[in-house]
């Protein structure tokens, strides 16, 4: 029989998958000496088989009765006694964190006789009522499963009977409530209990805590924690572990209280302890946000020795974890007890400054720097700010939980925000304070706005990790819920109005206010840097403009990977292309294609001198040609139009012509019609036009004194055949171009693999490439046979519901089909052409994930939008450290 329960003696932190995180860290805290109060564990592993049966596993019952006898004579106290009740808190706590997502229960052991012990015990009666009231209200709703609703209309109207505030959000706020009005409302709510639940609260100290163990189990299997295990990719069969802690008080008077802390600052990563602090109060009462908390600078005024030795506890335990700890405790008539500690949630722009201080102050190495920092969580630095040179009017501030801006339509309830989000709509969710239950409101918001809370609250917490902008504790902010609307003041902000959040500065704008893309800061340039040093895997930017290129460079890309010609045939450029397109003779088409000449040769000029010395890919035509023509249907309806109007019979002819056009480049299947070099072998003169504004660009750049490093790269090839055609043509006009100008540079001709057969065939393609770059949404849309433009939209939630995939291919590679593809190709090409440069440019490249995979596959290089290369530079780096952490296991 395995061992189901360990005393906290008995751990440390390294046995989280047994223990879970908070059982674990506790177990390290008793360990290293620190004030917990004493208490035991049961596993993850006796929750697995509760609940694969249903039951205790055999043992298990027996085990937490051996632990808890400890436990009492450790005490000196038995749970429930009558005279002198030892109370126990059972409290759940997974592998990962999933703050607030399972289930506890707080001063077990309570009945109708030890309440009379523990008032007598404590010398204050008042307070045992609203121990023995908060125990029924928990363990009725937790374990027994009676509607919370119900508990909160019983308390508000015991309070309406009493003469107080009824309100039903008010319903927890019984400071006002008198030790005898206590009991009664204890009998209320006890009738309420066995009302709905059909038989007495249970008396018995032992039943309760049995039930609470079970409870607990099962709250692992709850809707908010399955929900958030799916968000955070949190394996569903872990299970919980629950821990049994003595109680202690914090609500015992104004020289008790409760409180979390950090380390250091989770928002900004600044040195300095940073907290919220509740007197006379119990943990709950900090979640619930019935009181707002005071700063910890407060604690330091009404109890400087408590402060101190918070301090000590802290100092002590960052130096032994090594990083920023959150933590909770309770002080109870002064003494200090810890409840908790993790390493702390921090914003991205926290984890940077801390993970580069801690280098600094000899903590922790470079490496282990850069493998702190989770490149996903690094896209929120690059997120966008308020425009600092447009003037806002602040309607409200609040308190700068979570940074970055955001604008969207302001909704009011999570279900609203999940609804709007799924349609694609921006919305900013405000809500007084988000519990777990308004999880999926917040995954589909852009931001986060409350009007009550701290920078530890629920929404702060979980919007920091998410890395969405919060604005919490706006307390001008009234919410009308029933009219749905918000005030500040005079001013009414109606569901569905337009709001914008700055959760850098704490400002709350009406309207849109213009956002601009953020500059990384020195901390991030400094671990990129230290990055850099560990990283095998170039970065490239996929960038069509020279700003988008400069700004690429500026984020440490070594070069363009993808530049898409596409999009320099839109905007004016379009009635040139369609001339091109509809051209009915060949001095018609030459003459398009001339004027197409001028203007390519100025873009391509644009992206050498922005990437100097540094190599451009550039990309010849790609999408099928009726892509830059109006529809049919559009034409139809155009032509008929103009037609019952009386126009003018040339621009109705010349409209018919373009609908036959139309007609004749219309495709069943336009993704694997004519497009990519099947373009370029149908339309020549589109790739000859392309190739000669590349060279006779570069060559200009190079006679500048600049230093052009250009491939020419073609797309959609399927056969090695398709290639050596493109490519004698393509060489035949840069030699014209050389003789014509008098000079030659190096240049590159390479293909992106998009299609499984290239893949297959890579050792022949591989004879006239010099370099592949995996277009990896091709690739992906070919090798599963799903259309990329459509599959989001329609089966693949339903997929990944159904977990028949875990991910969205095309966002993560599928390392089992693409991947595979992928390492065929690679090791086929390089069989061939052992110096073949090998990249990516299709979206995985900026997949942290993906990255990993592909450092493995022995690419050279990624190539990413340009505010991800940051992120790829340090997802390969952390690929290199990952490697190296597995050889030495
Ligand atoms: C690809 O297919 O991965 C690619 C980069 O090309 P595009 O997205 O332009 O088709
Ligand atoms: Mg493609």
């Amino acid at each position: 029989m395995p061992k189901y329960v360990y005393d906290f003696e008995e751990g440390n932190k390294d046995m989280k998958a047994l223990l879970g995180g908070k059982g674990a860290n506790l177990a390290e805290m008793t360990n290293l000496g620190l004030p917990v109060p004493p208490g035991f564990t049961v596993t993850t592993e006796a929750c697995r088989a509760y609940l694969r049966s249903g039951s205790f596993p055999p043992g298990l019952w027996e085990e937490i009765l051996e632990h808890l006898g400890r436990l009492e004579a450790r005490m000196g106290k038995r749970l429930g006694a009558v005279d002198d009740p030892l109370l126990v808190s059972v409290r759940s706590g997974a592998m990962y964190s999933m703050p607030g997502m399972m289930d506890t229960v707080l001063n077990l052991g309570l009945n109708d006789e030890s309440v009379l012990g523990l008032a007598r015990q404590s010398g204050d009666p008042r307070f045992a009522y609203d121990a023995y009231r908060r125990f029924i209200a928990m363990f009725g709703r937790i374990v027994l499963g009676v509607d919370g609703e119900k508990i909160r209309e019983v308390q508000a109207r015991f309070k309406g009977k009493r003469g107080l505030d009824p309100a039903p959000e008010k319903a927890e706020d019984l400071v006002a409530v008198t030790a005898s009005d206590m009991q009664a409302l204890c009998g209320e709510l006890r009738v309420l209990v066995e009302e709905e639940t059909g038989r007495p609260f249970p008396q018995d100290p032992q039943e309760q805590l049995r039930l609470a163990v079970e409870a607990v189990f099962r709250s692992w299997n709850n809707r908010r924690a399955v929900e958030y295990r799916r968000i955070y990719r949190i394996p569903d069969d872990l299970g919980t572990a629950v821990n049994v802690v003595a109680m202690v008080f914090g609500n015992l008077g104004e020289d008790s209280g409760t409180g979390v802390a950090f380390t250091r600052d989770p928002a900004t990563g600044a040195k300095g302890v940073y907290g919220d602090y509740l007197p006379n109060a119990q943990g709950e009462d900090v979640v619930a946000g019935i009181r707002n908390p005071i700063p910890l600078s407060e604690l330091e005024r009404r109890n400087p020795e408590v402060y101190r030795q918070l301090l000590q506890v802290m100092e002590i335990l960052e130096r032994h974890y090594r990083d920023m700890c959150d933590i909770e405790f309770t002080v109870e008539r002064g003494k200090l007890y810890m409840l908790q500690t993790r390493v702390g949630k921090r914003t991205a722009a926290a984890a940077i400054k801390i993970a580069v201080d801690m280098v600094a102050e000899g903590l922790i190495t470079k490496e282990e720097a850069v493998q702190r920092i989770d490149p996903d969580q690094l896209d929120q630095l690059l997120h966008p700010q308020f425009d600092p040179n447009v003037e806002v009017k602040v309607l409200a501030t609040g308190v700068n939980a979570s940074p970055g801006a955001a604008v969207g339509k302001v909704v009011l309830d999570a279900d609203t925000a999940a609804e709007l989000g799924k349609r694609g709509e921006k919305v900013i969710l405000v809500r007084w304070e988000t519990t777990p239950d308004d999880l999926h409101g917040m995954v589909a918001a852009q931001g986060i706005l409350t009007s009550h809370g701290g920078k530890t609250s629920h929404a702060a917490v979980v919007a920091r990790g998410m890395g969405k902008p919060a604005v919490c504790g706006a307390e001008a902010i009234r919410i009308d819920l029933e009219n749905r609307l918000f005030r500040v003041n005079e001013t009414v902000v109606r569901e569905g109005e337009v709001i914008s959040i700055d959760g850098t500065l704490g400002r709350v704008v009406l309207g849109e206010v213009p956002l601009v893309p953020p500059k990384p800061t020195p901390e991030l340039n400094t671990i990129l840097s230290w990055a850099d040093e560990i990283r095998r895997l170039g970065v490239r930017a996929n960038a069509d403009t020279p700003e988008d290129a400069r700004k690429a460079r500026e984020f440490g890309a070594e070069g363009i990977g993808l530049a898409r010609t596409e999009h320099m045939f839109l905007g004016e450029r379009l009635p040139i292309v369609q001339r091109m397109i509809l051209a009915s003779s060949e001095e018609e088409e030459a003459a398009a294609l001339k004027e197409l000449l001028e203007v390519q040769r100025q873009d391509f000029l644009g992206l050498f001198q922005a990437m100097d010395g540094l190599p451009v890919t550039i990309r010849l035509l790609d999408p099928p040609l009726h892509e830059f023509l109006p529809s049919s249907k559009e034409l139809e309806l155009e032509i008929l139009r103009l037609e019952q109007a009386g126009a003018d019979p040339q621009l109705v002819a010349e409209k018919k012509k373009m609908l036959r056009a139309v007609e004749g480049l219309e495709e069943a299947n336009p993704m694997l019609g004519m497009r990519g070099c099947r373009l370029g072998i149908m339309k020549p003169g589109i790739y000859l036009m392309q190739v000669r504004a590349i060279m006779e660009a570069a060559i200009e750049h190079h006679m500048a004194g600049g230093n052009p490093v250009v491939e020419i790269m073609i797309p959609l090839v399927a056969i090695d055949e398709e290639l050596r055609l493109l490519r004698r043509e393509a060489e035949e006009v840069i030699e014209e171009v050389f003789r014509e100008k008098g000079a030659r540079i190096p240049y590159k001709i390479g293909t992106m693999i998009e299609v499984p057969r290239a893949a297959l065939t890579a050792g022949k393609i591989a004879q006239v490439a010099e370099f592949f770059s995996f277009g990896t949404n091709d690739l992906t849309q070919t090798t599963f046979g799903f259309s990329r433009d459509d599959i989001e939209g329609k089966f693949l939630p339903r997929y990944m519901d159904r977990k028949i995939l875990s991910d969205n291919p095309f966002e993560t590679l599928d390392t089992e089909g693409v991947g595979r593809l992928i390492r065929i190709a690679v090791e086929e090409g390089r069989a061939t052409r052992p110096d073949l440069k090998v990249g990516i440019c299709g979206e995985h490249g900026g997949d942290p994930r993906s990255v990993e995979f592909l450092h493995h596959a022995g690419l050279d290089y990624v190539s990413c939008s340009p505010y991800r290369v940051p992120l790829a530079r340090l997802a390969a780096a952390r690929a290199v450290l990952g490697a190296r952490e597995e050889a030495s296991k």
